[in-house]
């Protein structure tokens, strides 16, 4: 995946006529850190490595942070985290927030811990990036990501304020984003990420004219924070109206090519912890549901998921990418003589880091605080439109003139824009 990623990078920069210099900067990461805690698991004390990675940041480190989620996945190593801390950088980039890019996790399987477990290991782990300074409000902030959620965030909160009693870190609640709202969250980021990609998508159909506006079928892949959220929103008549046809967790999914009623498999799952045995759906598998014939494609579960092997095979006329890097570049390049337009997730996911800026600020006492209460959410909903649909628009008008896919474009324009702003900070001719 990484040297994949830096193939990414080299032909971005050979577009843009980069700097060498530039180049090497932005294909390396800054650091990888990498500590050791011991949790007790099952009643054993345990060594667990946790890591976090920084890519680059284009702003003033200190004043404007590092910013990425923290996974807990089996998956999780060194590599894979940064590639996607590298996307992080990107997709800060392209919608002009004062981030670099960070991603951050540990190689665990949530399912097998219990909570009393999890909650010990994110406090180990806080305490230690604590520790080495890595984590800090203006230094690197983290967020929610596979495995994790604002439960966590809020233990990795809690665990801060309880050490910096001295009162070494100000604006303490900013360290971490997508905290519960009771606990200085803010409203609307536990859906932004789905909110933000429907937007986007809204806006491509209108822009491409690709897909009739109303109806579109949709199959989504991934039932976690991103996924089940997304299933619930696009369905709504005044805002998206799209029709969710499929749904899977990584187990089993579900088709019913008329639709599927969200409140009634919400409900079987959240009883089950599974989709099989749900009534009124085929039941289908995790890996058939990427080759339905729908209109769109939401993989949003894990990374590589549409490969050079099934690539050829997917029907959809639109690939949106909720998850990181879930379609690999062979991937890519069998989607564009097909003729599918795939947003990546530079693109297509960013609404959560939206809203995770606006939460940082606000917790750091900017002029959000100065919205009334009542009115946060609806300033919040303002925000992620007016934010999505230009970043969509950029990437798409990018695309018509340098007749490239809205994939290849979106990596230039990202490029292009941590470029102007390397260029200040590092001075590269
Ligand atoms: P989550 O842990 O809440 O849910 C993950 C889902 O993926 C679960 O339904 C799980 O069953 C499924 N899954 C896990 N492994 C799978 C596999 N091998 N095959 C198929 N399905 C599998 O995570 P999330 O927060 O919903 O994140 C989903 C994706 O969206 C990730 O790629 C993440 O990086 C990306 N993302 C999340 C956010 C956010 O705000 N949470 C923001 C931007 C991007």
């Amino acid at each position: 995946m990484l040297k994949e990623k830096i193939e990414q990078f080299a032909k971005a920069c050979n577009y843009l006529n980069t700097s060498t210099e530039f180049f090497e900067d932005i294909s390396q990461v800054k650091a990888v850190f990498e500590f050791k805690i011991r949790p007790t698991i099952d009643g054993k004390q345990t060594v667990l490595p946790i890591i976090r990675v920084w890519h680059c940041n284009p702003h003033s480190t200190g004043a404007r942070p590092y910013k990425g989620g923290f996974r807990f996945h089996p998956g999780v190593n060194v590599e894979l985290l940064k590639v996607l801390s590298m996307d992080m950088t990107e997709k800060c980039a392209i919608a002009d927030l004062p981030f670099g890019g960070s991603k951050g996790g540990s190689p665990i399987d949530v399912r097998k811990l219990t909570k009393e477990e999890l909650r010990d290991i994110t406090e180990k782990m806080t305490k230690e990036f604590l520790r080495h300074n890595v984590l800090s409000p203006d230094i690197d902030v983290f967020g929610p990501d596979v495995g994790t959620n604002s439960e966590t965030m809020f233990w990795v909160y809690n665990k801060v304020a309880e050490e910096n009693l001295q009162m070494r870190l100000p604006n303490v609640a900013a360290v971490v984003t997508g905290k519960p709202i009771e606990h200085d969250g803010c409203p609307g980021r536990e859906d932004a990420t789905s909110k933000g990609g429907l937007i986007v998508l809204k806006e491509f159909i209108k822009l491409s004219k690709c897909l009739p506006e109303k109806g579109a079928t949709l199959a989504i892949q991934g039932f976690g924070n991103v996924g089940s959220n997304l299933a619930r929103l696009a369905p709504d008549r005044v805002e998206f109206n799209f029709n969710v046809v499929a749904v899977s967790d990584e187990n089993s999914g579900l088709y019913n090519e008329a639709g599927l009623d969200f409140l009634s498999i919400e409900a079987w799952y959240k009883e089950h912890k599974t989709f099989r045995g749900y009534k009124n759906a085929t039941e289908i598998s995790n890996e058939e549901l990427l080759l339905l014939p729908v209109d769109i494609l939401v993989p949003a579960a894990i990374e590589n998921q549409i490969t050079a092997k099934n690539a050829s095979k997917v029907k959809a006329k639109v690939v949106l990418e909720l998850a990181n890097e879930a379609v690999t570049q062979e991937a890519h390049h069998i989607l564009k003589l097909a003729g599918i337009h795939d947003i990546p997730g530079i693109t297509a996911n960013s609404g959560g880091v939206v809203v995770s800026f606006i939460e940082w600020a606000r917790n750091r006492g900017s002029r959000w605080h100065t919205v009334e209460l009542n009115k946060i959410g609806e300033f919040v909903d303002e925000e992620l439109r007016k934010i999505m649909q230009t970043v969509i628009r950029n990437v798409f008008e990018k695309s018509q003139i340098l007749n490239l896919t809205i994939n290849e474009a979106a990596h230039i324009l990202a490029v292009e824009k941590i470029y102007e702003k390397m260029k200040q900070k590092h001075g590269y001719k």
